[in-house]
């Protein structure tokens, strides 16, 4: 007998199970459907032995000392600030938009309080800011939210930004100094042995069966345990009972070239061309010294494997129909990215499921104080 079964052995799941083996000594069973754990997050070395993350670039950041604290118990880390150029007029800039960008973009030679200037002469001011385009034009104005993001959000969500959420575009903000690193985060860094060793010590306690290949649905009537925390789609597991929350999903096309660096920085975007919208070079990430460089290319697509919510007004009402019987179950828990139906990084998953730990802990040990039977799940 488990005392839990959990579903999917990402960041959602994988943070879950080691608390509960390892703080409440709970017998836990974590499966995935899928060869490997570490979810969306898995890297692993490819036949040239370059480090490379299989299902596009993931880069570590958070300002939050608990969450990084935290993962600090299963891997040490590699210093790493994330820097992307964009593929604009022919020129390659710093995204997201700041001094340097402007300079370079438009021949100019503006200083910090005079880009401020600048962007409040382009703003076109929105009274409420409801949409990925209100985000971007109500701060720069047309023509650069037409340079940098109207294409690419285009391409990345085959909807336009303005039937997005602002939440989307407002992830990449406008800078009016020269910060030309993607994130701004406190703490920012790379696991110094990869994501899949780092999950493989998440895992590795005695309390723990991992078991691969297996969906859960294989298993769920035949194996025994007392409480379920489910990772995947929300709505699959309610058999799309509200119909089928659009998820956004990308093919990966990864080439290895015979030359030590093939691009000057970690990611380039193209907004504007080609099929693809970025491509990232791995050893930037992983600090890899090779002879050889691996890159990914990303294509967004509407089929395939569920990796990103869509966050519009319209999916998320078809979410709370979904939430509404989640939260109505007692010995199921629902946590992560595609099960709660949000645009998570990884650190807001694992600051989810640490909070989630401490739900569970005083829900399932007041049942048990109680002398309340925890009947098995079917
Ligand atoms: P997942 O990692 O998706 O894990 C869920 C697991 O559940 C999967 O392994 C799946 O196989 C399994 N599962 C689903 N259904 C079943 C079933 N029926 N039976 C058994 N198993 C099942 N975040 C960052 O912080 N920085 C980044 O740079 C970054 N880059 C990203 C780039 C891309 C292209 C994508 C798609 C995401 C990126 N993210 C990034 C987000 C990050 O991937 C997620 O926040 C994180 O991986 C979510 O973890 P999770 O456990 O919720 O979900
Ligand atoms: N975006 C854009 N142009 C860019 C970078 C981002 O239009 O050069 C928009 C786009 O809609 C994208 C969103 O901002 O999906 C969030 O970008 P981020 O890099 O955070 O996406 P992720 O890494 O999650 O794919």
């Amino acid at each position: 007998m488990f005392d839990y079964l959990i579903v999917g052995a990402g960041f959602a799941g994988s943070v879950l199970a080691e608390r509960l083996a390892s703080v409440s000594n709970k017998k836990v069973l974590i499966i995935d459907q899928r060869d490997h754990i570490g979810g969306n997050a898995y890297d692993y070395f490819n036949k040239q032995g370059i480090l490379i993350h299989k299902y596009g670039p993931h880069i570590f950041h958070t300002n939050s000392k608990k969450v990084f604290d935290y993962l600090s118990e299963f891997t040490q880390w590699r210093q790493y600030e994330h820097r992307v150029l964009a593929s604009v007029d022919g020129q390659l800039v710093p995204i997201p938009i700041n001094q340097n960008t402007i300079n370079k973009l438009y021949g100019l030679n503006l200083s910090c309080s005079e880009i401020e200037g600048f962007f409040e002469s382009k703003a076109e001011k929105r009274e409420r800011v409801l949409t990925s385009e209100d985000v971007v034009v109500n701060k720069v104005g047309r023509e650069l939210y037409e340079k940098f993001f109207k294409n690419y959000t285009r391409k990345q969500w085959d909807l336009d930004p303005s039937e997005l959420d602002a939440s989307v575009t407002a992830r990449v903000p406008t800078r009016t100094n020269r910060d030309d690193r993607y994130f701004t985060d406190t703490y920012q860094a790379m696991p110094l042995h990869g994501y899949t060793h780092m999950f493989r010590k998440m895992l590795s306690h005695p309390n723990i069966k991992v078991m691969l290949n297996t969906d859960y649905r294989e298993i769920a009537d035949v194996i025994p345990y007392k409480v379920m925390i489910y990772t995947g789609p929300i709505d699959a597991y309610f058999n799309y009972c509200y119909g089928r929350l659009p998820y956004r999903s990308l093919e990966f096309k990864f080439e290895t070239y015979d030359m030590k660096t093939y691009q000057p920085t970690g990611t380039v975007n193209y907004p504007n061309e080609h099929a693809y919208t970025r491509t990232t070079e791995f050893k930037y990430l992983t600090g890899q010294s090779h002879d050889k460089t691996t890159i990914v290319y990303e294509f967004p697509k509407a089929e395939g494997d569920p990796y990103y919510p869509i966050p519009r007004p319209e999916n998320a009402e078809i979410y709370k129909k979904y939430q509404r019987l989640a939260n109505a179950m007692t010995n199921t828990y629902f946590t992560g990215r595609l099960a709660t139906y949000k645009y998570y990084n990884m650190d807001q998953v694992v600051a989810q499921s640490l909070t989630l730990f401490e739900k569970v802990s005083q829900q399932q040990s007041e049942k048990h104080v109680n002398g309340q039977k925890i009947y098995q799940h079917t």
